[in-house]
């Protein structure tokens, strides 16, 4: 007798990815020379100095046990540190801070922790689709906010309604934000913490990508505004600041009830970060920092780049300093698959639909700046000798 999957499974939107992988392949397959801009994962090495500390961490056996679920002392007191410092927001690091196995691991499970079935999840769209899955994990109900260019990528929160905030127990933010790369302010953090206080609602901000830049001034942290700390937390990680997105390590950050919650699902499942690995990345927060610029100063030229290509093609793209996402508008008479498809198919470029992300990214496609610049000047040219 077959075993039939859980409902929460089936339940679950098809793979993003799978189906243009299955074209990506076959166009390979053709002897095409595919130039993959579609999965968000930074191409360049992990600086050597993090490499190191890891070595030199894995050698001693003080590592080689069970860490503690809710991550290393020190690591934590960095991570406190670093908040501090770039923020100027005060941790308590044992209570307020906990390590993670990667962000997304975190993501997917905070929902376990505060969510009954029957509850409300509300998840931005286009977005990062783990929000969508932990919220269905937890016996929730994701309900989208769209977020539109109009109002720069930023769910309209007057928009929601009443029954929606009544039923809600979190509302998920991403700034600097994937897939499109728009920031938020200061201003629209402060609404959205005056709307959770009013409505009892958790707001998880998921911060991947704040280091994701050029600019010298920092990414404004939810934590940061007043009464915050009351109602939020924030997902971290390393992945995507120091190129270690393999290594698996994160944090989350903020309200101790919603700490403490996230670490009670935690011990349960999971026995925490590899110490050599959490050593590693206190070597990544605390050593020089002179990578972490070259990565936004390098973003920036692939981003000038590929622009320069997609404008001379005649598409129209959002600018941003942020993230290493490029997102697009398909050109006219085009849905978003249709439009990947001819960019796999006649330019042996892959880009991702937007439509996968969500019902409101549609007419848009994302394009992962992963690829050295040669590579990327050759995608540009290839698309602007495309005929629309
Ligand atoms: C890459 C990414 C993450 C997390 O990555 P981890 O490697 O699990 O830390 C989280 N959120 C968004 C939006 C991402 O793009």
């Amino acid at each position: 007798m077959p075993h039939e999957f859980s409902q929460r499974l089936k339940a679950l939107p098809p793979y993003l990815f799978k189906e243009l992988d299955r074209i990506r392949d076959e166009v390979k397959s053709r002897g095409v020379d595919v130039i993959d801009l579609g999965v968000g994962d930074p191409d360049r090495p992990t600086p050597a100095h993090i490499i190191e500390a890891l070595a030199k961490a894995a050698a001693d056996k003080a590592n080689h046990q069970y860490p503690v679920y809710s991550g290393m002392n020190e690591f934590r007191k960095v991570v406190a540190k670093w908040y501090l410092s770039r923020h100027k927001v005060q941790l308590e690091p044992e209570t307020q801070v906990c390590s993670l196995i990667g962000s997304k691991e975190g993501i997917a499970q905070f929902p376990l922790a505060f969510v009954n079935p029957g509850d409300t999840v509300l998840v931005p769209e286009p977005g990062y689709p783990v929000y969508r899955s932990g919220a269905l994990f937890s016996g929730g109900q994701s309900v989208f906010m769209p977020l539109l260019e109009k109002n720069g990528f930023l769910p309209d929160l007057k928009a929601i309604d009443e029954e929606t905030l009544k039923k809600a127990k979190i509302l998920w933010v991403n700034y600097p934000n994937n897939p499109t790369g728009a920031p938020a302010s200061q201003q629209f953090y402060a609404d959205l913490v005056t709307l959770a206080k009013k409505w009892n609602i958790i707001i998880c901000s998921d911060a991947a990508y704040s280091e994701c830049t050029y600019l010298d001034k920092p990414h404004p942290s939810i934590l940061e505004t007043p009464g915050a700390m009351e109602v939020a937390v924030e997902f971290h990680s390393l992945s995507k600041t120091y190129n270690m997105t393999g290594w698996r390590i994160g944090w989350a950050a903020g309200n101790e009830t919603l700490i403490k919650g996230l670490g009670l699902v935690k011990s349960n499942v999971d026995s925490g970060v590899f110490q050599a690995v959490q050593l590693a990345g206190m070597a990544a927060l605390e050593g020089p920092q002179d990578s972490v610029a070259s990565m936004g100063q390098l973003y920036r030229e692939r981003r000038e780049l590929l622009t320069k290509g997609l404008i001379t093609a005649g598409l129209k793209v959002f600018e941003t300093p942020y993230t290493f996402y490029l997102w697009a508008h398909v050109p006219e008479g085009f849905s978003s698959a249709d439009f990947a498809s001819k960019l796999l198919n006649q330019a042996g470029v892959v880009a991702t639909p937007g439509n996968g992300f969500g019902p409101s990214g549609e007419g848009y496609v994302r394009f992962a700046l992963v690829q050295e610049a040669p590579r990327l000047k050759e995608a540009a040219d290839r698309i602007a000798s495309l005929k629309f």
